[in-house]
């Protein structure tokens, strides 16, 4: 058989919050490992904690990696050979193990009060007692025994890794009973019976690894390879928190970011190309994505980093496609967007410039039938100008606008025809497509005058710049 095709990976996410970027990221270098060596990815769903795991946050999660367009071949929402994909569906395997486990001696019953936390000093204590003698009225736990020893392995990103049990305190808890394995016992029974392959996951865990590889040895399990992610820090090298900024994937969604912006973004959160390339498809990051070339170091969140990836995809749309990712926003917004085809012209002309999709019904407004002059005329005027100036000026461009047939209102054909006017004339580009422009969207910021006459069209072109006339003309502006 080839090797390649045998590659397993997983995320074993706790459905116990939103879903975090870190995960996200972690999802997307097993994905991608996953399809380059053609192997499976897997979603495995760690709901163990009863009390803080919600069936909403493990849809999140899979509502979150779709979004991006990850794909996985086995997981709790599809099924798969080596289900159930929820641990708390899977006790009765655990509780096989532990049994197994303390039957044979590699695990025995401690009646001690835990003190893992803070390792330090060694576990010893004689409580050792047989499965059928365990005294379930008085509370227990069950720990792994562990011969003092320098434990070793080999991470794919991190290279030889050594750690000494003394660090952990030897005898470690891996059940609070045999109904109630811990983490370190449940992970390691489900990647063994899943038969994963690789281990690719965040570096908070290398620690834990070590207590992983004594349960694999102690159950007979082999060893899966380990890589281990850089995590992901802010700007101020912090470990990534709420408190910096936003770590909510879907957050992104709907704050405008496209998902093929965010999925580019996340896998440059540690991992580059050696030629430095940024810009990447999904199925060029397949192609090109290694974990030999995953860096060790932190990954810097950087939101100005992302904004601009983002700005690049949403140049990049059609204007079909830039219609149908603006639309929720649109939506939102309660814009009538029945009129697709002039919605879509609207969008265009702010496509260059927008960095987020949620700027964009703030644009669309001026150029919906409704839109109100509801401006002031002061700004009509530029800095300088005059208001008998703008009234005159304004005067001789409706004339022009006049002039030019209905189908050479077009961004290209209005440029050509008014910037060869103006400068034969001598008016002033300033003077005369300042005024222009907020009669025809009453901001100070928008796209160009032509971009937006060609939009609106002669007939609602001439009748906002009728509105400016009888605006300037009525105010008292000295
Ligand atoms: N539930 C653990 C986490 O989300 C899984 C760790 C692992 O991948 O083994 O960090």
């Amino acid at each position: 058989m080839n090797t390649e095709s045998s590659v397993r990976v997983r995320i074993a996410p706790s459905p116990t919050g939103n879903i975090h970027v870190g995960l996200a990221r972690t999802a997307l270098f097993n994905e991608l490992f996953a399809r380059k060596h053609a192997g499976a990815f897997i979603i495995r769903i760690e709901d163990t904690d009863k009390k803080r795991s919600k069936p909403e946050y493990e849809q999140a999660i899979t509502e979150g990696l779709k979004w991006i367009g990850l794909t996985w071949q086995e997981g709790p929402d599809i099924g798969g050979e080596y289900g159930p994909y929820r641990q708390s569906e899977r006790t009765r395997l655990y509780k096989e193990v532990l049994l197994k486990l303390v039957e044979s001696g590699a695990a025995y019953i401690c009646y001690c009060a835990p003190k893992e936390k803070g390792g330090g000093e060694t576990h010893t204590c004689d409580c050792s007692v047989a499965p059928g003698d365990i005294n379930t009225a008085k509370k227990y736990v069950i720990r792994l025994r562990v011969e003092p020893q320098k434990i070793s392995f080999t991470d794919i990103i991190r290279g030889e890794v050594s750690v000494h049990t003394d660090s952990f305190g030897g005898d470690f808890v891996i059940a609070r009973s045999v109904d109630d394995p811990l983490f370190h016992l449940a992970v390691v029974v489900d990647d063994a019976l899943m038969n994963i392959t690789h281990v690719i996951r965040g570096e908070d865990h290398l620690h834990n690894t070590i207590k992983h590889i004594l349960l694999q040895r102690a159950c007979g399990y082999s060893q899966p390879q380990y890589a281990h992610l850089p995590l992901l820090l802010d700007e101020q090298r912090r470990k990534l928190s709420k408190r910096a900024g936003e770590t909510n994937l879907l957050a992104y969604r709907d704050m405008g970011y496209l998902p093929q912006a965010m999925l580019n973004y996340l896998a440059l959160l540690g991992w580059a190309p050696k030629d430095n390339q940024e810009i990447f498809s999904h199925e060029e990051l397949v192609q090109t994505f290694s974990l030999g070339d995953v860096q060790k170091s932190g990954a810097i969140f950087s939101i100005e980093k992302l904004k601009s990836i983002n700005k690049h995809y949403i140049r990049q749309l059609s204007p079909a496609e830039l219609f149908k990712q603006s639309k929720p926003f649109l939506e939102q917004q309660n814009i009538d967007i029945s009129d697709e085809q002039h919605i879509t012209a609207a969008l265009v002309t702010e496509q260059e410039r927008v960095t987020t999709l949620a700027e964009l019904p703030e644009v669309v407004m001026f150029f919906l039938p409704g839109w109100e002059a509801d401006y002031s005329p002061e700004m009509l005027v530029w800095k300088k100008s005059t208001p008998a100036r703008t009234t005159e000026l304004l005067a001789m461009l409706k004339d022009q606008l006049q002039d030019i047939s209905a189908d050479q209102y077009s961004a290209d054909g209005l440029q050509d025809t008014l910037l060869a006017w103006i400068d034969t004339e001598n008016l002033g580009r300033g003077d005369t497509l300042w005024p222009m422009r907020v009669a025809l969207t009453g901001r100070e910021k928008s796209p160009g005058p032509f971009e937006v006459a060609g939009v609106l069209g002669k007939e609602e072109t001439l009748r906002r710049v009728t509105i400016a006339q009888e605006k300037i003309t009525h105010a008292n502006i000295s």
